[in-house]
């Protein structure tokens, strides 16, 4: 199968003042299949967080190749950056990342207006609303996000992040403000993402969690030390079902 991202010995260093330089990444190469689930682990500090920044287009490596479909993302313009972030890769964040004062379906709206398709609003409108449906939020729409629960809030940014229907899905620890129950739920719906075929990496500390992705990634100190598949991934919706009804109450 084509690899839709391919990264080859992909480096970072941040430069503080004159002084200091941070090597965040030192030299991995990755390649990532449609379809696929992985989770990026590893201790605070390890370069999760900058890997993902790198694969999702918010910025460039010091050094090393991207490949995504296999076209060198250093040659991308700044309208073809902008197009990537916006509708060929879904990024979703540990704080949510909403706007406080649009309700759960106008922050939905907001990609579809800065993609430049011509869609009339009625158009963009029912898209946010199916994407709504699809996190299974349709019937929060009018809600603002102080009136929503940190899960349902995470919701509303994975329909954000998809509405635009990007291949690739980044989640930068999506469940680390969240419970146990509602991780569950947030991964369950990851898990029916990726069965429709859209490749998801994720990073995440939580071994619990990586347990219902597909593959492991280990980082440490800038490089990757491990990388595995998951022989039998959790169905987080099984999970779910076998909680005990008393850990199951809403935060
Ligand atoms: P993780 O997500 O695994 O916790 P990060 O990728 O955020 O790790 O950070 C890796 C290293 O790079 C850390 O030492 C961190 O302090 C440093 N770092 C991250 N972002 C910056 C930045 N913008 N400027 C300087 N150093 C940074
Ligand atoms: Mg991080």
């Amino acid at each position: 199968m084509a690899a839709v991202i391919e990264i080859h010995d992909l480096h970072k260093t941040y430069h503080i003042g004159r002084e200091m330089a941070v090597h965040a990444l030192r030299g991995v190469s990755l390649s990532f299949d449609a379809g696929g689930f992985a989770a990026i682990m590893g201790a605070s500090g390890s370069g999760k967080s900058t890997m993902l920044n790198i694969l999702g287009c918010l910025d460039p490596p010091s050094q090393g190749r991207y490949l995504l479909n296999d076209a060198d993302v250093a040659r991308f313009d700044h309208e073809r950056l902008a197009a990537v972030r916006n509708s060929e890769i879904g990024f979703v964040f540990q704080s949510f990342n909403l706007l406080s004062r649009t309700t759960a379906l106008e922050n939905i709206e907001l990609p579809l207006m800065y993609n430049r398709s011509g869609l009339r609003m009625r158009e963009i409108r029912a898209r946010a609303m199916a994407a709504l449906e699809r996190v299974g939020l349709a019937d929060r729409a009018d809600h603002h996000p102080s009136q929503l629960s940190g899960g349902q809030q995470q919701r509303v940014a994975l329909a954000r992040a998809l509405v635009n229907e990007p291949a690739v899905l980044l989640a930068d620890e999506p469940t680390g403000n969240l419970d146990s129950h509602t991780t569950l739920e947030i991964m369950s719906v990851f898990q029916e993402l990726n069965d429709q075929g859209i490749l998801i990496i994720m990073v995440t500390h939580e071994p619990d969690v990586g347990a219902f992705t597909r593959r492991i990634i280990e980082m440490r100190d800038g490089r990757v030390i491990r990388d595995a598949p998951v022989a039998r991934p959790v169905r987080a919706a099984e999970a779910l079902e076998n909680l005990p009804p008393e850990s199951a109450a809403a935060p």
